[in-house]
C-alpha cells in the first residue's frame, strides 16, 4: 500500500471505472488542456472512494437544461453571473412591465437546508448588497424569490419549532414558501408546478431556477454499485467503512449516504476514523497484515451527531443538538454566532482562516461583490 511516503496525486485525472477483481482503476485525463495522455490504469492495494456526489434531476424535464446547481465552485459562479445578468436586463429601458417581473423572478427548488439556506443568502443579497448599493433605482415590489418544496414543510430534519421559526421569518421577509408544491418541468423562462392532492398545474415564469431538490451517487460509483450487484442508491458500507463484498475497497462521505446523512459532519468523522484504521494497520507486525483480521481487531465506526446548523438570513440561523428524543434547539443571532464560531473552527490551516476571516470582514464592511466573475 501507498501510505505516507509514496503519495502519488494527480489534479486533473478523472476515475472512469473500478475494477475491484485486478485491482486497478481506470483514469484519463480531465482537464480542459489534455495534452498527449490517454486512458490509463493504476494498481492499487488498499483503495478509498470519495467521489461524493452530484445533483438529482429525477428525470424531470428541463432541469439539466435550464437549472442552476449548488455543488461545484463554478455552480456557484454561474449563479452569480446569472443573478447580475437577470437584474441587468431588467434594467434596460424599454423592458415591458411581464419581462421585468419574470426577470426579477428567482426560483429555488427543494426545501432542504441548501434551499433554505441558498434562498436566505440570496434574499440578504438582493435587499442589502443589490438594492442599496448598485441597483437603488429597481422597482423593489419587482424581486421576488420563490422556494418550493414537495413535502408538507421545509427542512425536514430540523425539529418542528425551529421550521415553524424559519417559515414565519420568510413570509415576513416576503420569501414566498409554497410547500406541497412538485416542480414538474422547466422551460427556459417558464416553470410548472403541481400543489399535491390537486390537479391543476400552474405555469410560473422566472429569471433563475436554482435546482437543490436532493442528490445521486456519481457515475462511477453508479457503475461500481452495479459491478457489485448493490441495489440501494448508494455504495453500501460495512461498520468499518469497507464497501460490501470487497475485502480492500473502502468508502466514506457522500457516495455512501443512506444510513447516515451525506454531510460534511459524516464524512468528516469517516475520513479521521479510516485515517486511524490504516494508521494502525501501518505499525502493525507483519504476521498481522490480513486487513480483514486487522478490522476485527478495531472499533467499528460510530457517528456522534455534533448538531446541525442552517442559515436563515439576516444574521440568523438555526441549530439543533443534543439526542433526537431530548432535542436542544437555538434559533435567532445566538445561533447565527454559534454557526459562524463553530464553521470558522473547522477550518483547516491558518491560511483557510485567514481567507475566510477576511472575506467575512470585508462583506460586513463593504457588503457582497455583485460583479460578474
Ligand atoms: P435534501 O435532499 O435535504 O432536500 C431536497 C428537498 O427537495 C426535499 O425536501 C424534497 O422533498 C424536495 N424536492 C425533491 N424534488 C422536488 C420537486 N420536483 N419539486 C419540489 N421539491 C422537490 O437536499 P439538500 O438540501 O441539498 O441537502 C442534502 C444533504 O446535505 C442533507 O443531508 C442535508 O442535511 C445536508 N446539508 C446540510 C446543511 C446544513 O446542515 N446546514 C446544508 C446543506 C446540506
Amino acid at each position: 500500500m501507498a501510505f505516507a511516503n509514496d503519495l502519488l496525486c494527480w489534479g486533473q485525472a478523472e476515475c472512469t471505472d473500478i475494477d475491484h477483481k485486478r485491482n486497478k482503476i481506470k483514469c484519463k485525463a480531465a482537464g480542459v488542456v489534455r495534452g498527449d495522455t490517454a486512458d490509463f490504469e493504476v494498481e492499487y492495494d488498499q483503495l478509498v472512494i470519495t467521489v461524493g456526489a452530484k445533483p438529482a434531476t429525477f428525470g424531470i424535464p428541463g432541469v439539466a437544461e435550464h437549472g442552476f446547481f449548488l455543488k461545484e465552485v463554478q455552480d456557484a459562479r454561474a449563479i452569480r453571473n446569472r443573478i447580475v445578468d437577470c437584474l441587468e436586463t431588467a434594467s434596460i429601458p424599454g423592458q415591458s412591465p411581464e419581462t421585468k417581473k419574470r426577470l426579477l423572478h428567482f426560483v429555488i427548488v427543494g426545501g432542504g437546508p441548501t434551499g433554505v439556506e441558498f434562498s436566505a443568502e440570496l434574499h440578504d443579497f438582493l435587499r442589502s448588497d443589490v438594492a442599496k448599493k448598485s441597483f437603488p433605482d429597481m422597482d423593489k415590489e419587482c424581486v421576488r424569490i420563490s422556494l418550493y418544496e414537495a413535502m408538507p414543510q421545509v427542512l425536514n430534519m430540523f425539529e418542528k419549532q425551529l421550521v415553524q421559526y424559519t417559515e414565519d421569518k420568510f413570509k415576513r421577509e416576503g420569501i414566498n414558501v409554497h410547500t406541497n408544491t412538485a416542480v414538474i418541468e422547466v422551460g427556459d423562462t417558464c416553470l410548472k408546478t403541481k400543489r399535491k392532492e390537486a390537479n391543476e398545474i400552474e405555469e410560473v415564469p422566472y429569471g433563475m431556477l436554482v435546482w437543490v431538490a436532493g442528490i445521486r451517487v456519481q457515475d462511477v460509483a453508479e457503475q461500481f454499485k452495479k459491478a457489485l450487484g448493490q441495489q440501494g442508491r448508494s455504495i453500501e458500507i460495512n461498520e468499518y467503512c469497507r464497501v460490501k463484498d470487497t475485502q480492500n475497497v473502502w468508502a466514506i462521505g457522500d457516495c455512501t449516504f443512506g444510513a447516515l446523512p451525506p454531510t460534511a459532519q459524516v464524512a468528516s468523522q469517516q475520513g479521521k476514523y479510516l485515517g486511524r484504521l490504516f494508521n494502525n494497520f501501518a505499525g502493525s507486525s507483519p504476521q498481522a497484515l490480513d486487513m480483514h483480521s486487522h478490522c476485527l481487531s478495531q472499533e467499528p465506526f460510530q457517528f456522534k451527531n455534533r448538531g446541525a446548523f442552517a442559515y436563515i438570513g439576516g444574521s440568523q440561523a438555526i441549530l439543533q443538538t443534543g439526542s433526537s428524543e431530548n432535542p436542544v434547539v437555538l434559533g435567532g443571532h445566538e445561533a447565527y454566532f454559534a454557526y459562524k464560531a463553530a464553521y470558522f473552527s473547522k477550518l483547516l490551516g491558518l491560511r483557510n482562516r485567514l481567507m475566510v476571516g477576511t472575506d467575512w470582514f470585508k462583506t460586513q464592511v463593504f457588503g457582497r461583490d455583485p460583479s460578474r466573475v
